[in-house]
C-alpha cells in the first residue's frame, strides 16, 4: 500500500484563543506520522473557517503563509458545526487518501490520530473516536447525553455512544458519505449508515484548551431535537398513540361526566368537561407542534438549498500549484 495522504477538517468559530496552539500542535502530530511512514509526506491540515467574527481566518492565513502543511477554507457565512465539517471533507476529498475531523479545541486527544491510522492501515474504512470518559464535562453535560443516547436507542437509531465528531474516514467511506445530501445534517447518524468495517479508539476527553462551548444548553437542545427527527419517525408514532389513549381517557371521562349529569350534580360535569378540553387541547398542540418539526424538516429538505457557499478556498488552490510543480 502507498502511503496514504491524509487530510484532518478542523471546523473553527470564533477560536482565536486556542487555533494557534491547535494548529502547532496538530503539526507536531503529522509531522510525526510523516516521519513514521504512515502517511504521505503530502497530507494537510485544512482548517475551515465558520463565518467567524474574530480573528480566526486572519491566524488561519498567517498559518497557512508559513507552513505548507496548512490550509484553509473560509466559509462565507456561519453555517453551523455539521455543515462546516462537510464543507471541508467536501473540499478535501478529491486530493485525500483518508480524511479525519476533530474539533479545534483539541478536547479530543490528538494522541490517538496514530492509532486511527493504524487501524486504517490494518484494513478500517471507517476509525470511530470514542470518549472513555467524560468527567471533564459538566455533571450536567454528562448526564444528559447518557439519556440521549439511551433514547436515541429506544427508537431505533444507530448511534455510537460518546462518539461525537472525532473519527477518520477512508477516501471510499467518504465518497458514499457526500452522497447524503440531506440539509439536517446529523454526521454521527449518518456515518454508520455507511457500511464498511470499522473500529473504535478509545480516549480520555479533555477540558477544553480555551475559548468557550459553542454548544450552550439551547443549541444542545436543538441538536439532539434534530438528530431525532431527522433519523426517526418514533416521536410522530408516539403522539398517535397519546392521541389513542386521550380518546379512551375522554371516553371514561364523558361516562363520568353523563353519570353525574343524571344524578343532576352538574358541577361535577363541569369539572370533567373542562379537564378533558384542557387534556385533548394539550395533546393536539402538542402533536401539531411534532408534525410541524417533521413538514418543516422536509420543506427544508424540498428547497435543496446548498449546505455552505465557500468564500475563500485556500486548499484546492495549493493543490493545484503543487501538480502544476
Ligand atoms: N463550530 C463551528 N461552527 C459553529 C459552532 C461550532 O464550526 O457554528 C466548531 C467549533 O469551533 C469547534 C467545534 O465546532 O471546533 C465544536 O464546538 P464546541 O467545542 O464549542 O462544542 P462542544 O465541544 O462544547 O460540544
Ligand atoms: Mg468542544
Amino acid at each position: 500500500m502507498n502511503k496514504p495522504i491524509l487530510t484532518i477538517v478542523v471546523p473553527c468559530y470564533n477560536e482565536e484563543a486556542v487555533l494557534k496552539e491547535t494548529i502547532s500542535q496538530l503539526i507536531m502530530v503529522v509531522n510525526d506520522l510523516i516521519e513514521e511512514a504512515l502517511v504521505s509526506k503530502n497530507s494537510k491540515l485544512l482548517f475551515v473557517d465558520d463565518g467567524s467574527k474574530d480573528q480566526t481566518w486572519n491566524l488561519i492565513e498567517a498559518e497557512c503563509d508559513k507552513n505548507r502543511m496548512v490550509t484553509g477554507l473560509k466559509l462565507a457565512g456561519n453555517v453551523g458545526h455539521q455543515n462546516a465539517l462537510i464543507a471541508g471533507l467536501e473540499t478535501a476529498n478529491n486530493y485525500s487518501d483518508c480524511v479525519i475531523s476533530i474539533d479545534a479545541d483539541l478536547q479530543d486527544d490528538i494522541h490517538v490520530i496514530k492509532t486511527f491510522l493504524e487501524k486504517y492501515w490494518e484494513g478500517s474504512d471507517i476509525v470511530y473516536g470514542v470518549r472513555e470518559s467524560r468527567e471533564t464535562d459538566t455533571f450536567f453535560k454528562r448526564n444528559t447525553a447518557l439519556f440521549f443516547y439511551r433514547f436515541m436507542e429506544r427508537i431505533g437509531m444507530k448511534l455510537i455512544p460518546n462518539h461525537a465528531d472525532f473519527r477518520l474516514m477512508s477516501k471510499r467511506a467518504l465518497e458514499e458519505l457526500l452522497k447524503y445530501k440531506e440539509t439536517n445534517l446529523f454526521l454521527r447518524g449518518l456515518v454508520p449508515l455507511v457500511g464498511f468495517s470499522s473500529t473504535k479508539v478509545y480516549y480520555d476527553r479533555k477540558e477544553r484548551l480555551a475559548g468557550e462551548s459553542k454548544y450552550p444548553l439551547k443549541k444542545m437542545l436543538a441538536f439532539a431535537f434534530d438528530g431525532m427527527t431527522s433519523f426517526s419517525v418514533a416521536p410522530i408514532r408516539f403522539v398517535t398513540f397519546l392521541g389513542f389513549l386521550s380518546v379512551v381517557i375522554s371516553a371514561l371521562v364523558g361516562g363520568y361526566a353523563i353519570v353525574q349529569e343524571l344524578l343532576g350534580h352538574t358541577e361535577s360535569g363541569w369539572t370533567s368537561l373542562v379537564i378533558s378540553i384542557w387534556f385533548v387541547g394539550g395533546l393536539q398542540l402538542m402533536g401539531i407542534g411534532i408534525i410541524g418539526e417533521y413538514i418543516g424538516k422536509i420543506y427544508r429538505e424540498v428547497k435543496q438549498r446548498p449546505r455552505y457557499a465557500i468564500e475563500v478556498d485556500r486548499f484546492s488552490t495549493l493543490v493545484k500549484e503543487k501538480q502544476e510543480e
